[in-house]
């Protein structure tokens, strides 16, 4: 057992525990003097205390990074490749650990925090690929004994901000390209459940990566910003709600960063009438409750095409009593609490706002919620939701599904066009050709065909449209390697006297 895994045995004998950055290597005492809580959600008790970076926290974060790039940068593509997969050995092999750890603070249940973590190990195993992925270009005899070649090469220190839905997949989306390309990282994780970062950055140590490739801030604003404004820093990747990704584009490009910031979203699953009802209504409810509904590819409105709208609500209120609300450390439930109380209050709001706005009511989770402390709610459902109420327009980001009702395709992909974020989309039906046309018409950056989560493998690049994403590159992928590295090309030629002269013109080629 690690220093961490150990913390999670204190916590679960009701100590608060003390969760600290992590800089140069080792665990490194916050002195700022300012902290915040982190929850069991399950239990609805405060299990840790999290230190708050200060800028001079952060500071010594990217003055460990940069003292350990330059050597890192140096180390061979086939020595990297030796140490991602051991990486991914003892990162597979602690696959559980992590998963009870992310359960234990932020409340998804332990099958889905698994699989989480087996989502995340694809991208480590991408990068496994790395000298593949650095190769250039070569153009032997550009011009008469001239050869030119492409090279990328590392940004030097980067950044990556991460929301609290996903407390390891998503650092994984960003370190494990920025490391294998060469960089050093630093990492501000969610405050709301910290744990799983550092320990990941003992597992990193234990597979052999120097001191200060990978270090961990934890805070708020002020360790943001302090990310955002230092000179040092070359790029940072962010992922997390609209506002604060526009926030981060904005800051980071205006202190001379590159950016990539991952916004919020609203996705739509179009149900077609020629659609199989009964596998759109299992995905329904798989990807509109799934961890809560906290995920950023969650489904959370239905559009519902022509009469297949009853027959889809009737299938969906079918399925909703047998979703089992707990623990998710108890292998029996399927979808765990919300992440804190405020969470679950603003969420479980919208279900009277709906109500209000003149959606009907189908099931109201707060009447099947487990009793006790925990932060949860049960599944809710609203139909005949439009488009001007809050409930639609706004990211709930919990376990409440809205369905509304359309005539026709053309009004379905217009309601996912004209909605300001472009995230995820899905279209349910048997017909291929109208499918194709969807994937054609539709303004959003990953698109579903009977698949209503549509997250790419670790081969592709994820990333939405519009609102969802700021920045011009996806990430993780062929995207996160160009993200992280810098291109250059060198036009090279060999001494030889026969064709040396002076010459004033510009350079030819022919
Ligand atoms: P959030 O925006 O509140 O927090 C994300 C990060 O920003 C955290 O590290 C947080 O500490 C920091 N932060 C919060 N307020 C800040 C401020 N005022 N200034 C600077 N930094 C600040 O998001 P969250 O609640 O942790 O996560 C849920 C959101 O993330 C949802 O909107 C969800 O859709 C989105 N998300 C998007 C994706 C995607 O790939 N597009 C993936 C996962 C989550």
């Amino acid at each position: 057992m690690t220093e961490v895994a150990d913390q999670f045995t204190e916590e679960q004998a009701g100590q608060i525990s003390r969760i600290s950055h992590w800089i140069g290597g080792r665990c490194v005492e916050g002195a700022s003097g300012r902290s915040g809580p982190v929850y069991n959600p399950a239990l609805g008790v405060q299990t840790g205390e999290v230190d708050f970076a200060s800028a001079e926290e952060v500071d010594a974060a990217v003055q460990a990074a940069k003292g350990a790039f330059e050597s890192w940068r140096s180390v061979s593509l086939s020595r990297r490749t030796e140490l991602f997969f051991r990486i991914r050995e003892l990162l597979h092999d602690h696959a559980e650990d992590i998963a009870k750890i992310l359960t234990a603070e932020h409340g998804k249940v332990l099958s889905d925090a698994k699989g989480e973590v087996a989502r995340g190990l694809e991208v480590i195993e991408f990068c496994c690929g790395i000298p593949e992925l650095l190769k250039g270009g070569f153009s032997e005899q550009a011009s008469t004994g001239i050869d030119v070649y492409s090279i990328r090469q590392p940004l030097g220190v980067v950044a990556g901000i991460t929301p609290f839905n996903f407390p390891a997949m998503v650092p994984m989306w960003m370190w494990a390209p920025a490391i294998a390309c060469g960089n050093a990282f630093v990492l501000k994780p969610s405050e709301k459940d910290p744990s799983a970062s550092v320990y990941t950055a003992e597992l990193l140590k234990e597979a052999g990566l120097p001191d200060g490739i990978f270090n961990v801030v934890h805070g708020d604003k002020a360790a943001v910003d302090a990310i955002l404004e230092h000179p040092d820093i070359a790029a940072a990747s962010f992922v997390g709600s609209t506002p604060i990704a526009r926030y981060v584009y904005e800051t980071g490009t205006s202190h001379g960063k590159r950016v990539q910031a991952l916004g919020g979203a609203k996705n739509h699953m179009i149900v077609l009438p020629d659609a199989d009802i009964e596998m759109a209504a299992d995905a329904a409810v798989s990807a509109g409750y799934g961890s809560a509904g906290e995920r950023c590819m969650a489904v959370s409105m239905l559009v519902a095409v022509g009469h297949a709208a009853d027959e889809l609500v009737e299938a969906i209120q079918d399925r909703l009593p047998k979703v089992k609300v707990g623990d998710g450390m108890n292998p029996e439930s399927e979808m765990g609490p919300l992440v804190t109380r405020e969470h679950r209050d603003k969420v479980a709001s919208y279900i009277d706002r709906g109500r209000e706005e003149g959606a009907t009511v189908v099931t109201d989770g707060r009447e099947t919620a487990p009793d006790g402390n925990g932060f949860y709610l049960g599944v809710s459902l609203l139909d005949g939701v439009k488009p001007e109420m809050d409930v639609y327009k706004d990211e709930i980001f919990g376990p409440v599904l809205g369905i509304t009702r359309v005539d026709t395709y053309d009004e379905a992909v217009r309601l996912v066009n004209e909605n300001p974020y472009g995230n995820g989309v899905a279209i349910f039906t048997r017909d291929g050709g109208v499918a194709r046309q969807f994937q054609f018409d539709v303004k959003a950056g990953m698109v579903g065909v009977n698949v209503p989560i549509p997250v790419p493998v670790a081969y592709y690049s994820f990333g939405g449209w519009k609102s969802s994403l700021f920045g011009d590159l996806h990430i993780y992928g062929p995207e996160g390697i160009q993200f992280y590295t810098r291109g250059k090309v060198v036009t090279a030629r060999w001494p030889d006297p026969a064709t040396s002269k002076v010459d004033l013109g510009f350079p030819q080629t022919r």
